[in-house]
Order: structure tokens, then C-alpha cells, then sequence
């Protein structure tokens, strides 16, 4: 029976460490972090992210900074707003927040966010720098779910890790890391020929899927390590993960459930990033 990898004392640990380094900055410098976040539309599911990640901001003592756009706002007005917090000493951090309309490129939006306020990860001197093994910023939600890991002393060294999935911003990403770490990674998606297989010979399985219990409980090997990333709506109303949780927890020696897993990590490493790049500022500005 595996034990629950519990994410919110994790991420409440971390963020402790946060608040008191954020107070320390404050004593010192006489400055607090500040993140601009740039919303466009009225997508609930958006809102609701952000208000959780502003509330994050405020209980660690960081500024938070929201700049609302109507869904109808041109590209053009949308760079001119990220070109102006690129500009603003008192922002630390930029976090445009996606999905953006469809009239809107992500990808211009995501490159003209300074790469040094860039705390999601997102521009692509970053993910370049990830890919070299260099020390940009890091996406979010792959950095919370190495800290999982950690948090449970995986050893991940040799070790045979499947992640399921391959986006930008949580399936490459981890793979990535894991690899860094030395694991022998491989990454599975939609044209996988046998998925069971796969996770079966996993002693580390990351699921990043976005369907819910896509991964059987008896595929997984017995005593490995489960961090199911995926959040799924059910038609009773209930949060569920990638992976069917219950039986996968018979087999896995640690899991990770949804809610309670990833997700408050995510928030808490996008407070580091913001935290980060407020110690970098800092630094250039001597
Ligand atoms: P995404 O961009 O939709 O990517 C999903 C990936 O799953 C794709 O690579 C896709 O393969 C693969 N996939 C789909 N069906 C599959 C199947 N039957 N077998 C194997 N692979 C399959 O999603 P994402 O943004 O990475 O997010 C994944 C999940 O994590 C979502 O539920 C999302 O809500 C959740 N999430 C949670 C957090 C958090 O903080 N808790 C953060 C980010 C994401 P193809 O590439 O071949 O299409």
C-alpha cells in the first residue's frame, strides 16, 4: 500500500521558506517581489488560477500586480502591456496567463516577456537553457513535481522513469529533468503503441494526460513511484487525476493525489521564480 505524497505540506513548507526570505529582502533592501499578471478574456478556469496564485503572492508578502485585457484586446496593445512590465523596475515577474484568444500568437506573446522576469519558464531562451542543462528559469509545474521526488528521497538515478505526455510546459520539461537526474526517461503520447507496457517497466511514473484513470491501477510496477499530474473535471462534479488512484495505490510504494498533489506545488514554485527573480535583480542592479 503506498503512502499518499501529501503536495499541500510540501508546497506549505516551501512557501514558509519563502515568507521569510521574502521579509528578509524587505528588512534589508527595503524591496518586495512583484508579479505583473496579464489575464485576457473571461475564461473561469483562468480567474479562478489567478486568484489562487495572487492569494499565494499576498501570504508569502509578495506584491502582486493584475492587468486585466477584454478577450477583444488587439495583439498589439497585449505587447505594448508586456513591453511596459519589461520596462517596470517594481516587477520582478511576468505571468501572461493561458490559453490566450485565438487572434493572439502565444508563441510572440511568450517571446516578448523578458527572459529574466520570465518565472513560468516559458520563453525560449529558457527552455533552452533547460534543454543544455543551463540555469534559467524552469517551468512551474515540472520544477513542483521534482520537488515531490525529492520530498520522498526518490532516488532517480538509473532508474527507469515513463512520463506520459509531451507539452511544452509540464511533459518535455519533466523529461527533461528526470534525464538531468539521471534517469533513463522515456516519453509516451497519443501514438504510443503500448502504453501499458510502458508504464509497467517504470519504477518512476509521471502522468501529464489530461483524462481521468487513463492509467490502470495494475499496469503500474509494484513499489514504484506515481505522480499523477493530470486535473479532470468528472460529470459528478469531482477532481480526478490521470491515473485510476485507488488500485494504482495498492501496487506504488508513493503517489500523489489529485487534488493535493502537483497542483499547490505549481504555486509554490512560481513564488520561488518570483522570489528569484527578485534576488537577481538585485544582484544586477549591485
Ligand atoms: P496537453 O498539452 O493537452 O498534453 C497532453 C499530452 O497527453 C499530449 O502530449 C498527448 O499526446 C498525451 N495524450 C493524450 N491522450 C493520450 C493517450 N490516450 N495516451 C497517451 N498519451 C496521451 O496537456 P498538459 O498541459 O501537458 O496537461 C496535462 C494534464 O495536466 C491536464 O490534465 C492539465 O490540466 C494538468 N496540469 C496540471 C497542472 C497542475 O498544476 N496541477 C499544471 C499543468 C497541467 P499528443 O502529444 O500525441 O497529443
Amino acid at each position: 500500500m503506498a503512502t499518499i505524497i501529501d503536495g499541500k505540506a510540501v508546497a506549505r513548507a516551501l512557501q514558509s521558506e519563502i515568507k521569510d526570505e521574502v521579509e528578509g529582502l524587505k528588512r534589508r533592501w527595503g524591496m518586495s517581489p512583484g508579479l505583473g499578471v496579464v489575464l485576457v478574456g473571461d475564461d473561469p478556469a483562468s480567474h479562478l488560477y489567478v486568484k489562487n496564485k495572487e492569494k499565494a503572492c499576498k501570504e508569502v508578502g509578495m506584491r502582486s500586480e493584475e492587468h486585466l485585457l477584454p478577450a477583444s484586446v488587439s495583439e498589439r496593445e497585449l505587447l505594448a502591456l508586456i513591453q511596459k512590465l519589461n520596462r517596470d523596475r517594481d516587477i520582478h515577474g511576468i505571468l501572461v496567463q493561458l490559453p490566450l484568444p485565438a487572434h493572439i500568437s502565444p508563441e510572440k506573446v511568450l517571446l516578448a516577456v523578458s527572459p529574466q522576469k520570465d518565472i513560468d519558464g516559458f520563453h525560449p531562451v529558457n527552455q533552452g537553457m533547460l534543454l543544455s542543462g543551463g540555469e534559467g528559469f524552469r517551468p512551474c509545474t515540472p520544477m513542483g513535481i521534482m520537488k515531490l521526488l525529492d520530498s520522498v528521497e526518490c532516488d532517480l538515478k538509473g532508474k527507469n522513469a515513463t512520463v506520459i505526455g509531451r507539452s511544452n510546459i509540464v511533459g518535455k520539461p519533466v523529461a527533461l529533468m528526470l534525464l538531468e537526474r539521471h534517469a533513463t526517461v522515456t516519453i509516451c503520447h497519443s501514438r504510443t503503441a503500448n502504453l501499458k507496457e510502458e508504464v509497467g517497466r517504470a519504477d518512476i511514473v509521471v502522468a501529464a494526460i489530461g483524462k481521468a484513470a487513463l492509467v490502470r491501477g495494475d499496469w503500474i510496477k509494484s513499489g514504484a513511484v506515481v505522480i499523477d499530474v493530470g486535473v479532470n473535471r468528472l460529470p459528478t462534479g469531482k477532481l480526478s487525476g490521470d491515473v485510476e488512484f485507488e488500485a494504482a495505490k495498492e501496487r506504488a510504494s508513493y503517489i500523489s493525489p489529485v487534488p493535493g498533489g502537483v497542483g499547490p506545488m505549481t504555486i509554490a514554485m512560481l513564488l520561488f521564480n518570483t522570489l528569484r527573480a527578485a534576488k537577481e535583480s538585485l544582484q544586477r542592479e549591485g
